[in-house]
């Protein structure tokens, strides 16, 4: 293997030995040590080898299907106009027969999510005019991705149609239009989530992108072989992926926390998966595949009086739970503006100043400079040290007006609606016939994934989408949860704030005639 520097150096005719070897060590440690191709094999087998240590009742689970978890016992919903003492208080609920369900039981003009009615709120998302299947679609695919809000795609047209240009560089008037605009955006992340400083927040293209940087530029150079970094069992491939790389390249092993019957972290087993080998650890705070929300805070603190930083993945997090960063303690976090009404390709990595400034810049190019001669580079301080080249800026302000607008409803009011949302849809549908609930954790958000006996996932999803609904089904880039739970898909509705109880009803009676 050659480290960059030995490329660049060797490139350009300039090889100086003991510069090399510093460099080496310094970034690379593990170079030093045992041949390259001798250490990728054992690390390969190691990583292969590397299994959660399951107690007898988790590795029966992991078996097979088992019995299927007790339905849990929900609280009759209460929508607001309940509480204001309505006519339409205690109007709904299951009917014995569901074919009775035809008829809407409330109106949800007179929902207010904070100051807002759900039905203004409806308004601004144009793509609720469009049918599907000659239906009103009803888009319960929120934890794949969001819809738009008018204000979001206004501010992308406001942004090409008067600021447009390079940020930064230009000494021009478009220049500094786009640059405060695109700085802006900086710091309404930054106070979206709670960061100390706009120069804790680098823009990526998303998720995927920010765990990948902190894996090959913040833990990948310190990996010796046999070093630890510990995941749970609830990851997404996003968050797997990236430390089976590193892992791979460095002889370091991937430790998995295991989960309980409900889908839920257990914390007394998280601790012990720590030891004086344990480098790094990342966990997601709400799974995508389960919507369990785990106890983020709390193995923050395991894992830092063990000495080890933690990247918490909040893809599935910020859009449906007031999210502070400084109070999680977290070393980064990273979410995606597709997953919180913002554009697609652009996503925020945050990190504390420490680990931004000890991290290796994660790409070279333009922007992330301070002088550059053809023997060395200097770089620039932290965020402009991990953004090389021209960024997302359009859709960098895009996601800045996303945030704005959920800022104005408030996430408190987002979190406590979508309670109530999930809490009638998980109660509607256990009445369903042969339905399966998976994971049923007494925290979570959004997502209610379930199986439905006799039918095939596809089959399910293709029904839906015939009644104008769209839900995911398969496994949802999350294979070993399902697997896990002796399964290799779940049918997954996901919310988000803009849905509606009438809608659970149309899901709801889409899967009675299924069933
Ligand atoms: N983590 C989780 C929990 C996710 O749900 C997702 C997206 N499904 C990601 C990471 C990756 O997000 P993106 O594809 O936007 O990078």
């Amino acid at each position: 293997m050659t480290t960059p520097e030995e490329f660049n150096l060797r490139a350009w005719g300039l090889p100086d030995p003991a510069e090399l070897a510093a460099l080496a060590a310094g970034w690379f440690p593990e170079f030093a040590g045992a041949e390259p191709a001798a250490r990728t094999a054992e690390a390969t087998a190691r990583t292969a080898a590397a299994r959660p240590r399951a107690p007898a009742d988790w590795e029966a689970l992991a078996a097979g299907p088992g019995p299927s978890p007790e339905p849990p016992a929900y609280a009759p919903l209460v929508l607001p106009q309940d509480r204001a003492g309505s006519a339409a208080a205690g109007a709904y609920g299951p009917p014995p027969d569901p074919a009775a369900r035809t008829g809407n039981t409330y109106k949800y003009s007179q929902i207010y999510v904070g100051s807002r009615s759900l039905e203004a709120i409806r308004a601004d998302f144009p793509i609720f005019r469009e049918q599907v299947n000659g239906r009103d679609l009803v888009w319960l695919d929120n934890a794949a991705t969001t819809q738009r809000p008018r204000q979001v795609i206004d501010r992308l047209s406001r942004y090409y149609e008067r600021e447009n240009s390079n940020v930064h560089r230009g000494a021009h008037e478009l220049a500094a239009r786009s640059t405060d605009a695109y700085e802006d955006a900086r710091g309404k992340a930054a106070r979206f989530i709670g960061a100390p400083s706009a120069d804790n927040i680098v823009f990526v293209r998303g998720a995927t992108e920010g765990i990948n940087l902190a894996a090959q530029a913040y833990v990948r150079p310190y990996l010796k072989p046999g070093d630890e970094i510990v995941l749970t069992m609830l990851e997404h491939h996003a968050n797997i992926v990236p430390w089976q790389l590193v892992a791979g390249e460095t002889g370091a092993v991937l430790r998995v926390a295991p989960i309980d019957r409900t889908g839920q972290i257990v914390l007394s087993e998280y601790g012990r998966l720590f030891n004086s080998r344990t480098r790094f650890a990342a966990i997601t705070q709400v799974s995508n595949a389960l919507g369990t929300v785990t106890p983020a805070a709390e193995m923050v603190q395991i894992a830092h009086s063990r000495g080890v930083r933690v990247l918490i993945d909040g893809a599935q997090s910020v859009s449906h739970l007031p999210v502070n960063v400084s109070a999680l303690d977290a070393d980064f976090f990273v979410f995606s503006g597709h997953k919180i009404f913002g554009p697609t390709g652009i996503g925020v990595l945050y990190g504390k100043s420490d680990v931004l400034e000890a991290a290796r810049p994660y790409q070279g190019g333009g922007n992330m400079i301070a002088d550059v001669t053809f023997e060395r580079t200097v770089y620039r301080k932290a965020p402009a040290k991990f953004e090389a080249g021209t960024g997302n800026i359009a859709d960098a302000v895009g996601l800045g007006a996303a945030l704005d607008y959920v800022s104005a409803i408030g996430m408190e009011n987002i979190a406590a609606w979508e309670r109530e949302l999930l809490r009638y849809a998980m109660k509607e549908m256990a009445g369903v016939p042969g339905l399966r609930l998976i994971g049923t954790a007494a925290e979570k958000a959004s997502v209610f994934s379930f199986v439905l006996e006799g039918r095939g996932l596809e089959e399910t999803g293709s029904y839906l989408n015939s009644r104008g609904i769209a839900v995911r089904a398969g496994h949802h880039c999350a294979q070993p949860v399902h697997r896990y739970f002796g399964l290799e898909g779940t049918v997954r509705p996901s919310l988000a704030f803009y849905n509606t109880p009438e809608e659970i009803d149309r899901l709801v009676r889409a899967l009675y005639e299924l069933a």
